[in-house]
């Protein structure tokens, strides 16, 4: 008789990162729930969390390779779908240059153990310019302000929620997303928290979203006019005597030009083209100032409009310059348990972006890579160096890159086209060969990217729930380095296996003075991931350095703790953490002021009141494309309508529920209209990654709730140039009724 066994995991569809007790017998999940013994999230679910079983258990999730012959995806052995992929891309690499292939990144690639550890060595094996990922659809201007202020791209200022006084959200709805650059399962939660503390919630939004429901207050602001708001609120601290920089002070470069670069930018000279009246805007910055800590935090609205970076300079600053940023319950940064922390003296190598230039567009690189709004245009232009190939990981771009409609053609028209998904989805159905990648419950986990953005300072390692019948995920990505690298089809993944851990042990070595051979001793008899996992962890600022500091953590101490080990808050970590060049905070980088001139020249011009402006907006049950797939996330009342304030719909003849044509400068859609007042005026709204049922696919539950995509209408000729981000948000629309 079958035993019912209970595994603790953690959540890997969203930033959250939620402990789950999922209850299993033999082959079957039986059910998913919170764990409650999880320290971190304490037995936090949401909607999209119960639904891991029904992920593993989809039919239509692929199990085996597909090869194309003769037209059609067709079941294939690995073997033949190795050979195929040598026999198809090597001899096109060869003719064409390695720049002829175009390498995307998906973001479920930074829940899995896996791809942390082999997606470098993938793009060192692939040697190509053209690499594309998720952030620069959604995140870039973050990773650039936090590289020319503080020298790491990948540090982020985190608002302290569980501690702060003052929280100015701009752009974020955490109650439906549960946040994104700040890992803190039951967001949600922890805002109903801050009243009893007598903490203040404000929301700055073209929506009144079910965040700004909960905030003590709710400012309704013009899509893409932030950065213009935020500086006035720079401003105000300089007009108003208000900048107080605080124990960071001896550490910070660049206050002067910064007084001198927002002076025009005062509340009332912003007042019209933000919606915000300018005595609202001083007391807002007035509030900031004169709060214990506060921190303001600004997401995907701040940073997929055209001036998305120089909205999150804005942002730091006003952390900085309030004395918040690096304090208790303000933004502080996280210490991950599985890194190095180097507390040595500030300083660094900095961080320069434009090293080198993409082929059509000229745009300059930006964390090495090209825009993916840029990608079509690599792939439809003729000349050397013309995108010819693909390999996407996890990832559908015809659905979450702008434009899409271009860009399936453009996917279409390629010479060869390599998937690693798990469906058939509407960018992989035009592969010539798919690798499926594992169930997540039939691989092992750790968060290594998302406790790098953490409140608290956690671990925890899930072992695998089911059995893989096929190849590990890190096979997989070994074999495919293999391919590229020229070691054949039929090359063995041990040999890419071995030659990783041997470069990570080399580099651990010489770095810390341990012995070589010890380490590998201790590594040896566990699959690749783990000894990489484990290297990390033993390495990492609390591990155990293999002896060198007893009772440190390793992965067989995370293995006695199922749920996890938590060992607490974020704590200061500045300036000793700064890595610019200078060793100091840099406010007014150059890049960052040559960028400003945009936003300068566009403060000159007449507002804007003609017309109206499309935005996103994110649902508790979805958050990637291929959520739609599972039956209880897209139950219940169609969610992709076109909402729309009850005015601008009158002003049309639009009635509620009708049909209506949505037209951009790059596209049209028909979509039903919600009307709802939680929009302001002038702005309708529409959630992404819909779209389904194209000829093609086979995602049998998300075809019967189709959808509109809501990239058909974004614009692939706009960008915001100081990060290459793309704009999804602002994008002027017409809306007509069809009849
Ligand atoms: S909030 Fe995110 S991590 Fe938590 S259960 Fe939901 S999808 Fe999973």
């Amino acid at each position: 008789m079958n035993e019912r066994r209970m595994h603790y995991r953690t959540c890997p569809l969203c930033e959250a990162t939620c402990g789950l007790a999922v209850a299993v017998e033999a082959d079957r999940v039986l059910s998913v729930r919170g764990d409650a013994d999880d320290p971190f999230s304490q037995g936090f679910l949401c909607p999209k969390g119960a639904t891991l079983g029904d992920l593993h258990h989809d039919p239509d999730r692929l199990r085996v390779p597909r090869v194309r012959r003769a037209g059609r995806l067709v079941e294939a052995s690995w073997d033949e779908a190795f050979e195929a992929i040598e026999a198809g891309l090597m001899p096109l690499l060869k003719r064409h240059g390695r720049d002829s292939l175009a390498l995307l990144l998906g973001n479920p690639i930074t829940h899995h153990l896996a791809p942390a550890f082999y997606v470098g060595p993938l793009v060192r094996a692939c040697a190509t310019r053209n690499l594309y990922s998720a952030s620069t659809v959604d995140q870039m201007p973050q990773h650039v302000v936090s590289g020319l202020l503080w020298g790491d791209p990948n540090v982020f200022p985190i608002p302290d929620v569980d501690r702060t006084d003052h929280l100015l959200m701009l752009g974020a709805n955490p109650m439906a997303s549960n946040g994104s650059l700040i890992t803190a399962p039951d967001f949600p939660g922890r805002l109903r928290e801050m009243p009893k503390r007598g903490a203040r919630l404000v929301v700055v939004d073209p929506r009144r979203t079910e965040t700004a429901e909960r905030a003590d207050e709710h400012l309704f602001i013009r899509p893409g006019t932030d950065v213009f708001w935020l500086a006035a609120l720079v401003e105000t601290l300089f007009s108003e005597s208000l900048v107080e920089l605080g124990r960071l002070k001896p550490h910070v470069d660049g206050v002067e030009e910064i007084r001198a670069l927002v002076a025009p930018f005062t509340p009332e000279r912003v007042a019209d083209l933000c919606g915000i009246d300018a005595e609202t805007t001083r007391r807002q910055a007035r509030d900031l100032a004169g709060a214990a800590a506060a921190a303001v935090y600004g997401r995907i609205g701040n940073h997929t409009v055209e001036f998305g970076t120089a909205t999150a300079w804005m942002a730091a600053l006003l952390n900085l310059l309030t004395g918040n940023f690096d304090r208790p319950g303000g933004v502080m940064t996280s210490s991950p348990i599985a890194s190095k922390i180097d507390d040595g003296e500030p300083g660094g190598r900095g961080y320069r972006v434009g090293r080198w230039k993409s082929r059509v567009q000229g745009h300059p690189e930006v964390n090495g890579e090209f825009p993916a709004a840029s990608l079509a245009d690599e792939m439809e232009t003729p000349g050397e160096g013309q995108v010819r190939a693909a390999i996407s990981v996890a990832t559908n771009p015809v659905r979450s890159y702008p434009n899409s409609e271009r860009l399936d053609r453009a996917f279409a028209a390629l010479d060869f086209y390599v998937a690693f998904d798990i469906y058939v989805n509407e960018t992989t159905r035009h592969a010539d060969v798919i690798l499926p990648a594992p169930s997540a419950l039939e691989e092992e986990s750790y968060e290594l990217t998302f406790m790098g953005n953490a409140i608290r300072s956690f671990g925890k390692y899930d072992a695998p729930v089911f059995r893989n019948e096929g190849p590990s995920e890190a096979d997989i990505f070994a074999r495919l380095i293999g391919v590229l690298q020229g070691a054949g089809a039929g090359s063995s993944p041990d040999d890419v296996h071995t030659a990783l851990l041997e470069q990570s042990v080399e580099r651990l070595s010489n770095e810390e003075g341990l012995d070589r051979e010890t380490i590998l001793q201790a590594l040896a008899g566990m699959a690749p991931v783990q000894q990489l996992l484990d290297l990390k962890l033993r390495s990492g600022w609390q591990g155990d350095l293999f002896g060198g500091r007893p009772g440190g953590v390793s992965l067989e101490k995370l293995v006695d703790h199922p749920h996890g080990v938590d060992l607490g808050p974020m704590v200061e970590r500045f300036p000793n953490r700064l890595r610019t060049e200078s060793g100091r905070f840099e406010l007014a980088s150059p890049w960052l002021v040559q960028d400003w001139a945009r936003v300068r020249a566009r403060l000159d011009l007449p507002v804007r009141g003609d017309g109206l402006r499309l935005i996103g907006r994110r649902h508790l049950r979805s958050n990637n494309s291929w959520m739609h797939n599972l039956a209880p996330l897209v139950s219940g009342r169609a969610r992709c309508t076109l909402m729309m304030h009850p005015s601008d719909a009158e002003a049309r003849g639009v009635e509620e529920g009708e049909r209506v044509e949505v037209r951009s400068r790059v596209g049209v859609l028909e979509v039903e209209v919600e009307r709802s007042d939680a929009l302001m005026p002038g702005v309708v709204c529409l959630p992404h990654g819909w779209g389904h049922g194209v000829e093609g696919a086979e995602l049998s539950v998300a075809s019967s709730h189709a959808g509109v995509g809501s990239n058909v209408l974004t614009d692939d000729g706009v960008i915001d140039p100081a990060s290459g981000n793309a704009v999804l948000n602002g994008i002027p629309v017409e809306v007509s009724a069809l009849r």
